[in-house]
């Protein structure tokens, strides 16, 4: 990830618009979105200070320093050494402050301990300043979303000439892991392997289940790449399917196209989300469709905009976001269908082109 000041200049610009004095990031997707840099997830305090006027200073552990790539135009860098006590290094540098927004997976330690060194400042979370703004993608970063979408949609590909019965569910999902990593993601957030009656469970563990003749296997996958997700999911059955495997797709593929068809500009979140729901419902299914239609993607692999009833967030032109019905049927099987996409001016952009056929597989 890039980033440039007009970033910095537009979370400043909403910092003033909300009476926020300071924005304190530290782990998390917000500090690598405004200065390119990210913080160890360890108990050594990371943290970037931006006042909404004057210098940004990234404050880092002294060991971790030579991670950060120097951008003098984003921040002057600080560190701090292994006798220093970086909260009062960071409220020193907050100064007296009424409103201060901090990241909102800051470590809770340093959140209270930050409490009490700038006592008489109201917290609130920063999701409040940069979420409206990381959730409408520029076209670098809609690039991204689909180079990663176009490199598991290789990997789905791959898989439907693979053969299934006999392996284990954590085999599978090993492979997809491998795969992910061989494909150019950095990272590989997830690889769900859920067959047969454990397909009736969205987020099932990975097991040693043998996978056999019949069953139905659900693939959902994704990590991230160059900084951004993926997040796929495609279904798989060992020989030909029963008929009602094969209805049961049919009703969830017509519900996956009707919510990725409603995702236009302008239409609430909620109205995308009933949109696919309604199709399952009308097959008598609607019970068993136990999750929202879908989750914003970005840098993290859930963000802004959730795709769920009581969202009445409008799309807007550059919203990433993931369409993927699921019908549950507890004790037999389960299906699920996922694509990321964006909303454009020009109608919904699906990323993933992978077949969303169910594979019939060895
Ligand atoms: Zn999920
Ligand atoms: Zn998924
Ligand atoms: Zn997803």
């Amino acid at each position: 990830m890039n980033p440039d000041t007009t970033r910095l200049a537009r979370a400043r610009e909403r910092m003033g618009a909300l009476g926020v004095d300071v924005l304190l990031l530290s782990v998390g997707p917000d500090l690598p979105y405004l200065t390119g840099y990210e913080a160890m997830p360890l108990e050594r305090l990371t943290m970037f200070v931006l006042p909404v006027a004057g210098d940004p200073v990234l404050l880092v552990p002294r060991l971790e320093a030579p991670r950060v790539e120097a951008r003098p135009d984003l921040f002057v860098l600080e560190t701090w050494d292994e006798t220093d006590d970086p909260v009062a290094r960071v409220a020193a540098l907050a100064g007296s402050v009424g409103q201060v927004a901090i990241g909102d997976q800051t470590w809770a330690r340093f959140v209270l301990d930050l409490q009490r060194a700038l006592p008489g400042a109201e917290f609130s979370p920063a999701g409040r300043v940069l979420a409206p703004l990381r959730v409408v993608k520029d076209t670098a970063e809609i690039d991204a979303l689909r180079r990663a979408a176009h490199a598991v949609d290789g990997i789905a590909a791959e898989m439907r000439t693979r053969p299934f019965a006999g392996r284990r569910e954590i085999d599978v999902h090993r492979e997809l892991v491998e795969r992910m990593l061989e494909a150019g993601h950095e990272r590989a957030n997830f690889a769900i392997v859920a067959t047969a009656a454990n397909a009736a469970s969205p987020h099932h563990e990975p097991s040693s289940r043998v996978i056999a003749d019949g069953d139905v296997v659900l693939c959902d996958f994704g990590g991230t790449m160059d900084g951004y997700c993926s997040d796929i999911t495609r279904m798989f059955v060992v020989g030909e399917p029963t008929a009602e495997v094969a209805d049961t797709y049919a009703v969830l593929v017509a519900a996956q196209e009707a919510g990725v068809q409603a995702a236009t500009v302008g239409t609430p979140c909620e109205a995308v989300d009933a949109a696919a729901r309604r199709l399952i419902a009308d097959a008598g299914l609607g019970e068993h469709f136990v999750h929202r239609t879908g989750h914003g993607i970005g840098t993290e692999a859930h963000e802004d905009p959730y795709v769920v009833a009581g969202n009445l967030t409008p799309l807007a032109a550059g919203h990433a976001f993931s369409i993927e019905p699921g019908i549950y049927l507890p004790g037999r099987f389960g299906l699920r269908l996922e694509d990321i996409v964006v909303a454009t001016a020009t109608g919904p952009d699906r990323l993933n082109e992978a077949a969303r056929d169910l594979a019939v597989v060895g």
